[in-house]
Parts: structure tokens; C-alpha cells; sequence
């Protein structure tokens, strides 16, 4: 039987691979679309990591133990007093599950209503654009491809003498289905997952360490940030230990006994769950025939220009399967822009300023240079900043805690980049992340008018003090 043709091959179904197949789609193209995803239950469940092991779920069990938090810490100072909170952690994982089931099966009807040919099983590219699918409820076959799209995402790093059990040991996917809370949690790697796993389960009542190589919490962002948010951390409960590298753990009697060594020697640790958020590798196994033609890097993903061609003809990859973030949206956009680029000729995303969120309480957001990143380019800059304990709003709220920081050019003004440690930083950093793509200056930003009383009013004031003209702070 001759192979079924189609102008795109889209493998893997995560936010990177669904959204450049549903944009296919809109252009009138035939699209395969394979992703190997299945649930408990074995049904097809589109959306990748972001959707079922990744943002989602994690931000669901974010905001139920945020509420569990607030009604137990903070409350009392707006004058509610609960008698006796109580939690239900198998309605609050049910809760989770719902969240990424129906999103789920939102996919599947999109993907129905783009007249997207949907594969739950696995692709591999093979030779001259065609890619053998063998369906986990049926029997494999091969389809040809004008286009190709690798977009296999990742899967978590492993470190030497842990080995992830998903029972005591956990990768992100355990973390996220804990049946009880643990006495004691440990984590390995305050990084983004680490520090949003280690605080749900910290404010669900675990006695949650972090164990961190590097000595420095969260190098991608300039020191004042990283200091304030490690103040407010440590506030919380969350024993985070820099210069901890881990170099082995164990189960023994239900318990996980962790080795790590920092600056003072050699310490042992033993803990009723261990999370290893150590970063993720691009997912590469598997995916590529001997003679695909498709080279990888040394790191293992897959090698692209600037325009997320491959080194084989007609075969394009993006997501965190390539170079860059290894953000969900940046997936998304890559993913549109590249079938734009094939389809239409013209399609656009812009790498240096893809907004980064870590979703702790309160919120880490960033876009653009660091202080940092411009002293070493030898950049001459302006800096701004202003408090959120300064804002009616945030004081309002109960919740004034960071500040907004935003860097601009010495000479022109314009925006280089935007640090918020604060509440809704994800939300607030998006006018930002407007204003540098239409190349605004912090005077832009300074002139624009944002409602009172709003956490907003802090961006404009930190705009402001740019230029030493905050309203509500002394210059
Ligand atoms: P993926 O989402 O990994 O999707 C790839 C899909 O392809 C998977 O379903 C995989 O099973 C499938 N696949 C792989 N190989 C094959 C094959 N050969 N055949 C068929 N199917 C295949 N990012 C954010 O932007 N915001 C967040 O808040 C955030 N939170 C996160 C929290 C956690 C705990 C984790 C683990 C990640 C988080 N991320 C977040 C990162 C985000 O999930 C990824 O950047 C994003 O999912 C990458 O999208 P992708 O489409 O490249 O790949
Ligand atoms: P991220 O890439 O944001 O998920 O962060 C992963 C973190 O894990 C980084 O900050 C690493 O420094 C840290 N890390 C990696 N290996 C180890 C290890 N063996 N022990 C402790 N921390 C580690």
C-alpha cells in the first residue's frame, strides 16, 4: 500500500507540536499529528508535559495549596477566622486530574475540528521525509511528509546513584500524584520545578529541604531578586542549602536516605519523599532512523539554524527538543512561526524576549537582559525600581512583598529587560514583554497610563524611576 501523504508531519503532541499542527491546519494543509501520550485508562492525552505532567497539573496543585496556606497563615489579618481547616489530598489530586482531562479532551476536539489526522502512538522519523507510526491500538505504518516536525519535547535528567522509583524517589510526574503528605520532602535542585514542587508540598505541611549545587539560588536573575525572594522563602519554611551537591540516595524501610556533600564536608539526610528536579534533556531517543539524516549536539538535542531547519531537508524541530528555553509558549510560538515559515513564507518569534514565570508565592517573573548579563556585554544602563509595599493595591491585598526592577539604555532608553519578584508577577510582566518587542523605552512605559489602585501601578512607578521621577518613593 503506498504511504498516506501529508504536507506536515508533526511528531510529538505537546504545546510546541499541537499548536504548529492546528496552524497547519488553519492554512488549509493535510497534517498527521502523533503523540504517544496515554492516560490511567488508557485514552489518548494530547498536550505533552505542559499539559499532563508539567504546567497544568503543577499550577492546579500550586493555587490548592495556596489556598490551604492563606486560610492557615493569612486570613487572621483581614479579620476571617477559620475554626479548623481540614485537607482532602485525594480530592485535591482528583481536582488536578479533572483540570488536565478536560483539556485534554479539549485537544482532541480541536483536533477533529482542524480535520488534523491524530496518532496516539510513536513516530520515527526515517529517510527522505517519511516517518514510520505504529499506533499503540493498531498496526504500523509508514506516511510521507512534504514537511517534517520533530517536537518530542523532554524528559527529566537523571544524577549518577538515584534512581527515580516514582514511589519514593520522584521525578516531576511522582511529585505531582503524592497520596499523602510526607513528613519530610526532600528536593534535589531549587531550580524553576524544585522550588514550585518544594513549596506546594511545603504548605501542604512537609518539612521540605532543598538541596542546591550551585551556591548562588537562582543565578538566571540579578542578586536583589534572588536575595529577596530567598528572604521571603526562608520565611515560609523552605530549608533551601546552597553548595549541596547530592551524590547518592537510597530507600530503606520506606524512608529515603540522601548523601550530599557542601563546603562543610559529607551530610546524610533522610527523608519520606525525594523529588530530583535537576533539569530536563531534550527527547531524543528513539525519535531518529540511523540514516535520517538529522544530527544531534553533543547535549543530544536536535541541531537547528536559526529557522529551526534540521540537517535534513525538509525536516524542521523545535520545543524543547532544540536550543532556547524550554518554556511551554516558546514551544507554542517556535511551532507556529516555523509552519508559517513554511507555509506562508513569513513567520516570526523572538528568542530574546520570551518571558520567564516561576509560580512561587509570591511569583518570579523576567524578560529580556540582567544587570548581570549587561555589565558583562559591556552595556551601558539605566536602572528603576520600585516596591509593592508601596502600592495601595498590594497593601490592600495583604500581599506587598518584592519589587519591580526594569533596565534601560543609558543612552536611548530603550527597554533591555524587566525583573519582577512580586504578586501576579506572571500576569504583570506581559506589558513588558509588549512594550521591548515594539522596542519601547522605559519613558513609554513611564507615559502609559495603568489603573489605581492596581499591582500594575508598580511597573509604571518603576518606569519612573528610571528616570528619578517615581511618585510614590524617594528617588
Ligand atoms: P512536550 O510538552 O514534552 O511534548 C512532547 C510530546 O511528544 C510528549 O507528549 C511526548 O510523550 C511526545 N513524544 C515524544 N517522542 C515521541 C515520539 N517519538 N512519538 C510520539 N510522541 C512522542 N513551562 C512553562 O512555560 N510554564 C510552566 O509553568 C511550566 N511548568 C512546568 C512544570 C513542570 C513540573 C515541568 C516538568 C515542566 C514545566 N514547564 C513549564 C516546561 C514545559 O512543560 C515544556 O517547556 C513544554 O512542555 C515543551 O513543549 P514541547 O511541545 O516542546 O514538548
Ligand atoms: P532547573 O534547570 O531550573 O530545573 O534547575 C535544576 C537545578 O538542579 C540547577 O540549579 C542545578 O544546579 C541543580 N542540580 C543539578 N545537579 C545537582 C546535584 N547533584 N545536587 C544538587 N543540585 C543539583
Amino acid at each position: 500500500m503506498a504511504d498516506k501523504e501529508y504536507d506536515l508531519i508533526v511528531i510529538g503532541g505537546g504545546p510546541g507540536g499541537y499548536a504548529a499542527a492546528i496552524r497547519a491546519a488553519q492554512l488549509e494543509k493535510r497534517v498527521l499529528l502523533i503523540d504517544d501520550r496515554q492516560d490511567d485508562n488508557g485514552k489518548p492525552a494530547p498536550g505533552g508535559t505542559c499539559l499532563n505532567v508539567g504546567c497544568v497539573p503543577s499550577k492546579a496543585l500550586l493555587d490548592s495549596s495556596k489556598h490551604y496556606h492563606h486560610i492557615q497563615h493569612d486570613y487572621t489579618d483581614h479579620g476571617i477566622s477559620v475554626e479548623s481547616v481540614s485537607m482532602d489530598i485525594g480530592k485535591m489530586l482528583d481536582r488536578k486530574r479533572k483540570v488536565v482531562k478536560q483539556l485534554n479532551g479539549g485537544l482532541l476536539q480541536l483536533f477533529k475540528a482542524n480535520k488534523i489526522d491524530f496518532a496516539n502512538g510513536r513516530g520515527k522519523l526515517l529517510a527522505d521525509r517519511k516517518v514510520e507510526v505504529r499506533p499503540h491500538d493498531g498496526e504500523t505504518y509508514t506516511a510521507a511528509g512534504k514537511h517534517v516536525m520533530l517536537a518530542a519535547g523532554s524528559v527529566p535528567f537523571t544524577i549518577p546513584n538515584v534512581e527515580i522509583d516514582n514511589k519514593y524517589i520522584l521525578d516531576n510526574e511522582g511529585a505531582l500524584e503524592i497520596g499523602e503528605v510526607p513528613e519530610r520532602f526532600g528536593v534535589i535542585g531549587a531550580g524553576v520545578i524544585g522550588l514550585e514542587m518544594g513549596s506546594v508540598w511545603s504548605r501542604l505541611g512537609a518539612e521540605t529541604v532543598l538541596l542546591e549545587a550551585m551556591d548562588t539560588l537562582l543565578a538566571v536573575v540579578d542578586t536583589d531578586m534572588s536575595r529577596a525572594a530567598a528572604r521571603e522563602f526562608k520565611k515560609q519554611g523552605l530549608d533551601i542549602r546552597l553548595g549541596a551537591k547530592v551524590s547518592k540516595a537510597t530507600v530503606k524501610d520506606g524512608k529515603v536516605e540522601v548523601h550530599y556533600t557542601d563546603g562543610k564536608g559529607d551530610h546524610t539526610e533522610v527523608f519520606d519523599r525525594l523529588l530530583v528536579a535537576v533539569g530536563r534533556r531534550a527527547a531524543s531517543d528513539n525519535l531518529l532512523s540511523d540514516d535520517s539524516g538529522v544530527e544531534l549536539t553533543e547535549r543530544g538535542q536536535v541541531k537547528v539554524d536559526e529557522h529551526c531547519h534540521t540537517t535534513a531537508k525538509g525536516v524542521v524541530a523545535i520545543g524543547d527538543l532544540v536550543r532556547g528555553p524550554m518554556l511551554a509558549h516558546k514551544a507554542s510560538e517556535e511551532g507556529i512561526a516555523v509552519v508559517e515559515a513554511l507555509f506562508t513564507g513569513y513567520g516570526h518569534i523572538n528568542l530574546d524576549t520570551i518571558p520567564w514565570v516561576i509560580y512561587t508565592d509570591p511569583e518570579i517573573a523576567w524578560v529580556g537582559k540582567t544587570e548581570k548579563d549587561l555589565k558583562e556585554a559591556g552595556i551601558d544602563y539605566k536602572a528603576g525600581n520600585f516596591p509593592f509595599a508601596a502600592t495601595g493595591r498590594g497593601l490592600a491585598m495583604g500581599n506587598a512583598s518584592g519589587h519591580v526592577k526594569i533596565l534601560a539604555d543609558a543612552e536611548d532608553d530603550t527597554l533591555l529587560g524587566v525583573q519582577i519578584f512580586g504578586p501576579n508577577a506572571s500576569e504583570l510582566i506581559a506589558e513588558c514583554v509588549v512594550a521591548m518587542e515594539f522596542h519601547g523605552t522605559s519613558e513609554d512605559l513611564a507615559r502609559i497610563v495603568h489603573a489605581h489602585p492596581t499591582l500594575s501601578e508598580a511597573v509604571h512607578e518603576a518606569a519612573l524611576s528610571v528616570d528619578k521621577r517615581a511618585i510614590h518613593k524617594a528617588n
